[in-house]
């Protein structure tokens, strides 16, 4: 059994990692990778192993990282079949469709990217010569959606061949996303190998947390924030009520560039649960402006089994959690385009979640020189990108074609990660018993290595670091074998 790194080794996106099981493959994860130019180019050059030769993809979680280079597999040759939980080929294919449509405005030059800037999404990608569409396109995500498979549930295994079984576990991180352990069953021999995904915080506004198997002889982890621990949840919701009360008694918008999936809905979450305890003022009206984050709203809605206690009973009520009377979806442009008629006095949720085009541009063209609005940065703001510009004090920028100067109020607040921070994610390893090794990515140089001794801690050792397209030999366990308690130590 070998075991390779083609993605989120050593880095942070691009995950995808190959199991071979006596010639029988199978790819956990095929991410798209994100970044500067240098990392962006990485989606097109050979994915290190023959896609025709791969028998299945399982996907953790629906993420561009994680699942956006799946139809360029699929225009490779990969025939399938994909299995992922049912929220996440509902999520994966608004996301692939929008991975796709933002790669053909791309090539044909449309779209607000920052002009001359290093990063979008998308920018940089090395597509095919004079093709519009980028290195794939709608009609590949046509074809990927198709090799879907019977959607996964939590902790039911799923026969992939013959000993062959992949069972899905409750990550914690987006509506459907998994850990997935792979077992192989051999005569005399069972071997379970797991891959974290990405794993959510302990506590989460909107999912339950993850609930990971107690026994695998071999863990792939995660280690996005293995070396630092996150703000406070509930303090960075109490400074954002601050902000929007505050904007509002100044007479002024506030906008909050949005990431459609997972963080729209948090903010929904908030404002309802804000709205009923009559924490918001009278009548202000909120704007959720990003069909994309409307219909992964609606995803979320069609899954209230999948959400925390607290959403599931309100669903049970009879009351939407994410719904309340000032909400309005604004779907087509007509209607983004009369949000600043309806009222001087509101707050807007719109993408692009790093200000690197979409609708908040045009917001923010209206609202930058005034200084009764408030820019409410909540996620995440990579280099190059117009978000990260203002953030660190540009004083004028280039908006929808003309010269800015930056007068709105800004405020960035971290707290909202989706992402286990680092007692999070020892917090997912301390009820499992030891492993016979571990496999760390997912995580810039510092995270890996800081994670690394402190599993050390826990009583984890036989870590390693895998590089880029390296390979290791998994040796097949013994049935039987005395598990070793993690209070026994090292
Ligand atoms: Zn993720």
């Amino acid at each position: 059994m070998k075991l390779s790194f083609h993605g989120a080794a050593s880095c942070v996106t691009g995950s995808c990692h190959l199991l071979d099981i006596d010639g029988f493959r199978i790819l956990v994860d095929c991410g798209l990778f994100q970044g500067p130019d240098e990392i962006f180019s990485s989606n097109v050059k050979p994915f290190g192993f023959d896609p025709e030769s791969i028998s299945v993809v399982l996907l953790t979680h629906a993420h561009l990282d994680h699942c956006g280079r799946l139809p360029f597999l699929v225009r490779q040759g990969f025939r399938g079949p994909v299995v992922a939980t049912a929220p996440t080929r509902y999520l994966a294919e608004i996301v692939l469709w929008d991975a796709a449509h933002l790669q053909e405005e791309r090539a044909s030059g449309a779209g607000g990217y920052k002009k001359g800037g290093r990063l979008s999404r998308f920018s940089g990608a090395g597509g095919r010569k004079g093709k519009k569409g980028g290195f794939y396109s709608v009609a590949d995500v046509l074809d990927t959606m198709s090799l879907f498979a019977r959607p996964a549930e939590y902790e039911i295994p799923v026969n992939l061949a013959p000993g062959i079984d992949a069972t899905y576990y409750n990550a914690g991180h987006i509506l459907g996303s998994a850990s997935i352990q792979i077992t192989v069953t051999r005569p005399g021999k069972k071997t379970r190998i797991l891959f974290s995904g990405d794993l959510g915080p302990e506590t989460h506004p909107l999912l339950s947390p993850s609930s990971p198997p107690q026994d695998s002889d071999y863990v792939v982890m995660e280690t996005t924030y293995g070396d630092r621990l996150h703000r406070s949840f509930e303090s960075s919701k109490d400074e954002l009520l601050g902000v929007i009360n505050d904007t509002y008694r100044r007479g002024g918008q506030v906008l909050i560039p949005t990431f459609a999936l997972e963080r729209a809905q948090d903010l929904l979450y908030f404002f309802r649960e804000w709205r009923d305890e009559g924490r918001l003022p009278g009548k202000l009206p909120f704007f959720l402006d990003s069909p994309m984050a409307i219909n992964v709203t609606h995803i979320y809605e069609r899954f209230p089994d999948l959400l925390d206690d607290r959403l599931k009973n309100l669903f049970d009520k009879g009351r939407d959690p994410f719904m309340f009377p000032e909400l309005r979806l604004t779907r087509s442009v007509p209607e983004s385009r009369s949000i600043a008629e309806a009222s001087s006095r509101s707050v807007i949720l719109a993408g692009s979640g790093m200000v690197s085009g979409g609708r908040i541009l045009y917001h923010l063209s209206r609202e930058i020189e005034n200084p009764r609005s408030s820019l409410v940065f909540v996620g995440f703001q990579a280099e190059g990108t117009l978000g990260r510009s203002i953030l660190e004090g540009e004083k004028t920028v280039r908006l929808m074609g003309s010269e800015k100067t930056v007068r709105i109020g800004l405020h960035s607040i971290n707290g909202f990660s989706a992402h286990a921070d680092q007692r999070d994610l020892l917090g997912w390893c301390r009820p499992m018993n030891r492993p016979e090794g571990v496999f760390l990515i997912h995580g810039e140089h510092r995270s890996l290595w800081a994670f690394r001794d402190k599993l050390a801690t826990i009583g984890w050792n036989k870590i390693q670091i895998p590089a880029l397209h390296e390979t290791v030999d998994l040796p097949e366990r013994p049935v039987g074998r005395r598990h070793i308690d993690p209070s026994e130590g090292p």
